[in-house]
């Protein structure tokens, strides 16, 4: 496996609180390299977000953070802010559960597209709108001339989702944090996002950083899996291992209540039976 594009370590987020500081994410430790799907997952509360803010140097002020993070063998701490703002977008590309909080409802997509290519890659115009021509296309849109005519309004949520995976993928980074990507979108739609996520992974060459509550999200499709609660990684591994033969009483309990995992992970063998040469 190639060297990991993001490594974390002994990462402690602390709150000021009455009673003192509240380490609200302890001792997290991860590495992702390009090319896999690390899922962070965990119950509400337990840490996922904050691990991933943390990462893009975008925490609230009122937090501390300890550890060190490194993106492409950088210490983002390191970094000045104009070098960081570089490194969203190029190196990571964000995603979140509603397309709207990232997507302007008053730019069409077309400019909200090819200001970030022009930004952060030093292309043309007329390249840029080449270049989100072709990722619009690699998400799935038959007509990619007509959704960057249009604004975010005027498409469906299952449809600005893929406008924000396919704007964030136009700029290539080395990694995409997908917060609850699927959450806010109905089953069916959900399962050809999660289906575009495993795909791009290996066009594109990203890893993935998926946070999700939903561990049916995992089994489908992440390669490792580090589980959350109360602000520590309590068990990580493979996915097949984790989930075969979970060690900790709550990934016990977080399976149990997700019993269809299990047709899942069935759903992938068979897919991967399916797309066996
Ligand atoms: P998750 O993404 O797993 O739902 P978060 O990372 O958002 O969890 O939050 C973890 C915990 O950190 C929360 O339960 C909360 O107690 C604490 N927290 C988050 N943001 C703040 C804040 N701005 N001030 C104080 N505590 C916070």
């Amino acid at each position: 496996m190639s060297a990991p594009f993001l490594s974390v370590r002994d990462l402690t987020v602390a709150f000021h609180g009455r009673q003192g500081d509240v380490e609200a994410v302890r001792n997290v430790s991860l590495d992702l390299a390009r090319g896999e799907i690390l899922a962070l997952v965990g119950e509400s509360g337990s840490g996922k977000s904050l691990t991933s803010l943390s990462i893009l140097r975008l925490l609230p002020e009122a937090a501390r953070m300890t550890g060190r993070v490194e993106i492409d063998g950088q210490d983002i701490a390191s970094l000045s802010r104009r070098q960081m703002e570089d490194v969203r977008g190029a190196k990571i590309g964000m995603i979140f559960q509603e397309p709207m909080t990232s997507l302007n409802p008053v730019l069409t997509i077309e400019r909200q597209m090819t200001e970030g290519l022009i930004r952060h890659k030093g292309a043309s115009r007329r390249e840029a709108l080449e270049m989100a021509r072709i990722s619009l296309d690699d998400v799935g849109f038959a007509e990619p001339e007509r959704v960057l005519r249009q604004y975010p309004h005027q498409l469906s949520g299952g449809m600005r989702q893929r406008v924000m995976i396919a704007a964030a993928l136009a700029l290539q980074p080395g990694i995409l944090i997908a917060d609850e990507p699927t959450t806010a979108l109905d089953v069916t739609v959900q399962a050809q996002v999660l289906d575009l996520l495993v795909d791009l992974k290996s066009r594109y060459d990203s890893g993935i950083l998926l946070i999700t509550h939903d561990i049916g999200v995992v089994a489908e499709t992440a390669d490792r899996v580090a589980v959350m609660r109360g602000g520590e990684i309590v068990e990580t591994g493979s996915v097949d291992a984790v989930l075969g033969a979970p060690s900790h009483d709550y990934t016990r309990a977080l399976l149990a209540s997700h019993l269809t995992v299990e047709k899942a992970m069935h759903q992938r063998d068979a897919d991967a039976r399916r797309m066996a040469p």
